[in-house]
């Protein structure tokens, strides 16, 4: 890293690629010639128009995004979506289907139970993920929405769940763009960008076009998937500063080799932490089954010990790495490892928890 900057080890707004940073820096005042920095243009002026369709074609290369989806950029937040999903496809009197394994999904389910019938299908234990054999799909579900990654407990889901015809939707917000996913699986994905793709302030959804165009009447404007996609995310002033980093991200992903590429860098990231947690004898503790472990979240504890938590914490952040303390739910310490995490990061918070277990045990 730069001189002075720390190892973010935050869940969200997290830490960027330098780089890309950097690049930003030199556009900052005058980008490319227009005597303007982003901020300042026009979102109908021709920059700008150019700056978001190579952000949406870059990453309809990366994730292999068939033709028949759109690709929204929105605001609000994923928090909006949970709302917007059950008013653009139920009534109020319609079945949702809800897969609940921590608690972002906890939340969408709870949103949708305002606009919808929304039914239990299944609960995990923030330790596991229930197997989708044993969900209960409802016969008349108008989708299975699930969270691909639970940004506080750490539990990602390894493959696409089974829900035979059903339209599955996911909450990708923790894990997006982190590795190769067939999107031809899903009706709708979402994720808000300030993770593992750009600054807060833009929401990612990648719907199908069937599913569009089906909102209720008093959905909000802004919330009509029809709306932004008829207006090329458009409709109102976007979020064209978050837009353009997040065009600067996939640009480099795609320079880099792409998503195969960063997954297995994700794996060897996530393998170095999970492998010290394992061989500190039970000093630490990860919660959730080895079969679910979030390469991209990873909660730990000092279960012998929970007050030598806020020293280790305290130790950290002198040497520089910072946002290392545990939500609050949960307790103790998460790292969050997206995508911009160097090795060099993770090997360094490695290195540490090693030295704070031989002088502390
Ligand atoms: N879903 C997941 C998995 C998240 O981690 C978060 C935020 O941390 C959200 C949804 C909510 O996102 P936002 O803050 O963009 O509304």
């Amino acid at each position: 890293l730069t001189q002075g900057r720390v190892y973010n080890f935050s869940a969200g707004p997290a830490i960027l690629p330098e780089d890309v940073l950097e690049q930003a820096q030199r556009d900052m005042l005058n980008w490319q010639g227009s005597g303007m920095s982003i901020m300042e243009m026009s979102h109908r002026g021709k920059e700008f128009d150019g700056i978001a369709k190579k952000a949406e074609a870059d990453l309809r290369t990366l994730l292999n995004i068939p033709a028949n989806y759109k690709v929204l950029f929105l605001q609000g937040g994923a928090s909006t979506q949970f709302a917007a999903l059950p008013l653009n496809l139920a009534s109020q009197e319609d079945v949702t289907d809800y897969v609940v394994t921590g608690a972002w999904s906890k939340k969408a389910y709870e949103e949708a139970q305002k606009y919808s019938k929304a039914n239990l299908s299944a609960k995990g234990d923030n330790k596991s993920i229930p197997s989708p054999s044993t969900w209960k799909i409802s016969k008349d579900a108008k989708y299975v929405h699930y969270c691909d990654n639970e940004t506080i407990g750490g539990v990602e889901f390894k493959s696409v769940p089974d829900v035979g015809d059903r339209v599955l939707i996911s909450d990708m917000s923790s894990n997006f763009i982190s590795k190769p996913v067939d999107v031809s699986k899903y009706g709708i994905i979402y994720a808000g960008a300030q993770k593992n793709v750009g600054p807060a302030g833009v929401t990612i959804a990648i719907v199908r076009e069937d599913l569009i165009g089906h909102a209720r009447p008093e959905t909000p404007t802004m919330l009509d998937f029809k709306i932004h996609a008829e207006n090329d995310s458009m409709y109102n002033t976007p979020p064209c500063w978050a837009m353009y980093i997040c065009g600067l991200v996939f640009e480099k992903l795609i320079k880099q080799g792409g998503l195969e590429v960063q997954h297995k860098l994700n794996e060897k990231k996530a393998k170095i932490l999970y492998d010290t947690i394992a061989n500190s004898n039970g000093f630490y503790s990860n919660p959730v089954e080895p079969a679910s472990r979030s390469l991209m979240n990873v909660p730990f504890t000092i279960p012998s010990n929970p007050d030598m938590e806020k020293t280790f914490i305290k130790e950290t952040e002198k040497l520089g790495m910072l946002q290392l303390k545990g939500h609050r739910s949960v307790g103790g310490m998460r790292a969050s490892i997206y995508n911009a995490m160097p090795i060099e990061g993770v090997q360094a918070l490695a290195d540490f928890m090693k030295d704070f277990h031989s002088k502390n045990a």
